[in-house]
């Protein structure tokens, strides 16, 4: 059927718009979208205070101490950093450079849909491998890779899975594939996690690797949209003609440039974090449930079949609890659940007690 009026381009029009969780509604708690169950930092809140009567002005569009907070931070050279309205737009930029129709990106099953979702709006295709147990498989990444492939996108630790694969693994996987294959390392969750003596940012160094973070999840600032990440310079220049020119506001490079300066409460977020995440977890496994072991703020719940986590998400949200269904990551059997307030989290364990066939 021919529809009336202005037309999309083909791969527009025949894409599905991006899942989000479903809304929450006000007296229920949100356990969907793996917020912080943490306020952001409180420099964090008073530096967009302060800068909240500046606002007449448009932002600095080269983030410059935001760039300069975060090299000082983690070691690495400010002029490789670029910064986006979250990581999500770094995804979609680097996507939009890297490939177009007949081009193909690869990813990992359970992998971040949104890097589908942004391989669609440029009309690639995306193809994913298998996982096992739960977890990426490089030599199943390298093996897939055919003459089409642009862009292998791996996120780690993983989301939705929580598990994570070894630096190490990811530097073997990088000497693995061409050079001309660009490798994208979504790192939204390395805070939680990040003892690996091997420095993964060095990985950029070799010119076709770029690694990304995010304020939106250790740092508690999912509301302020800041993510960046390490960029070898000519893949920074083309990148940044996708960028808006004023992408992150005046207000959000304020607060992400105070909570990197608080490492210290930073820190003690994911250790807070953690604790109520093993807590969680011990709970579930005296339930009968087999969590693969999480590394970020949130735990995959595996049941026993989809209508069993389809009857568990029922009853939780008859408790006013939302968690999110992973039909969409080809996990039907499965819910998602951020770590909250610790009460919230012993609740949703409370009504898990009958186990993963219930
Ligand atoms: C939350 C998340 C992001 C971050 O998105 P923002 O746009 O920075 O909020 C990126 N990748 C993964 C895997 C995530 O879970």
């Amino acid at each position: 059927m021919t529809r009336p009026g202005p037309c999309p381009v083909p791969q527009i029009a025949s894409m599905a718009a991006y899942a989000l969780a479903d809304p929450c509604p006000d007296d229920w708690v949100s356990l969907a979208q793996n917020e912080s169950a943490f306020a952001p930092s409180p420099a964090a809140v008073s530096a967009a205070r302060a800068i909240a009567d500046e606002t007449a002005l448009y932002p600095d569009p080269d983030w410059t101490a935001l760039r300069a907070a975060i090299a000082q931070v983690h070691g690495v050279a400010g002029a490789h950093i670029l910064c986006g309205a979250g990581s999500m737009e770094l995804i979609g930029a680097l996507i939009r450079a890297f490939a177009g129709p007949g081009d193909a990106v690869l990813g990992s099953a359970h992998g971040y849909l949104f890097a589908q979702t942004a391989s669609q709006q440029v009309g690639a295709a995306y193809h994913c491998v298998p996982e096992y147990n739960y977890s990426v498989d490089t030599d199943a990444l390298a093996a897939a890779v055919t003459p089409q492939t642009r862009i292998v996108f791996l996120c780690n630790p993983g989301n939705p899975t929580g598990t994570r694969i070894s630096n190490g693994q990811i530097v073997a996987l990088r000497a693995q594939l061409p050079e001309t294959v660009l490798l994208v390392v979504d790192q939204a969750y390395a805070e939680f996690d990040d003892q690996d003596p091997t420095a993964i940012f060095d990985l950029v160094d070799s010119l076709n690797t770029v690694v990304l973070r995010t304020f939106s999840k250790a740092y508690g600032l999912a509301g302020a949209r800041v993510g960046w990440g390490l960029f070898p310079a000519a893949i920074a220049r083309d990148v940044r003609k996708l960028l808006n020119p004023n992408n992150v506001s005046g207000i959000s490079q304020a607060m992400a440039c105070a909570a990197m300066l608080d490492q210290a409460y930073m820190r003690h977020v994911v250790t807070e974090t953690a604790k109520r995440r093993m807590d969680f977890a011990s709970q579930l496994e005296i339930s009968g449930f087999t969590c693969p072991e999480s590394h970020t703020n949130f735990v995959l719940i595996p049941f026993s079949d989809a209508s069993a986590a389809d009857r568990a998400d029922a009853r939780l949200r008859d408790h006013g609890l939302l968690l999110r269904g992973m039909a969409g990551y080809g996990l039907p059997h499965c819910l998602r659940a951020t770590i909250g307030q610790a009460g919230d989290m012993n609740r949703v364990a409370g009504l898990l007690t009958k186990g993963p066939d219930a």
